[in-house]
C-alpha cells in the first residue's frame, strides 16, 4: 500500500529532526497533489501504526490537498483545476495547460515547548 511506504519514510524523517532538536514532535503537515494524492483515512491509521512505541507516538498528523492548477492559454490566468468545469475561470477558454503537480512533502513539524 502506497500510504504505508509514505507513512514510514516520513516517520522517518520526523524522528531524525525530532532527534537533532532533542524535542517531542507535536504535530506534522504534510501536503500532496492530485496525481499522488494520498487517502486521508490510510494515512492516518498507517502512520499511527508505523509512529506506535516511537517517539511520534502521539504526534498529530495534518495532510493538505493541494489542488491542480492549470494556466489559460488565452488570458494566462493560472486556476485551480476543476474536473466538473474544466474552463478557465476568468474567461472561461478550454484551451490551458496543466502546472506540474504539487509534490508530496513533509512542510512543517512542530515541536514540544
Ligand atoms: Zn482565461
Amino acid at each position: 500500500m502506497h500510504e504505508t511506504a509514505v507513512a514510514e519514510s516520513i516517520l522517518h524523517t520526523i524522528i531524525a529532526q525530532a532527534d537533532k532538536a532533542n524535542a517531542k514532535p507535536v504535530s506534522a503537515i504534510i501536503s500532496c497533489g492530485q496525481f499522488n494524492t494520498l487517502n486521508d483515512e490510510c494515512m492516518q491509521f498507517a502512520f499511527e501504526a508505523a509512529a506506535a512505541g516511537t517517539v511520534c507516538e502521539k504526534t498529530k498528523l495534518v495532510i493538505k490537498h493541494i489542488p491542480l492548477r492549470a494556466k489559460c492559454e488565452q488570458c494566462q490566468t493560472v486556476f485551480e483545476f476543476d474536473v466538473y468545469k474544466p474552463a478557465c475561470g476568468q474567461c472561461e477558454s478550454k484551451e490551458f495547460d496543466f502546472e506540474p503537480d504539487a509534490p508530496l512533502l513533509l512542510e512543517t513539524i512542530e515541536f514540544e515547548g
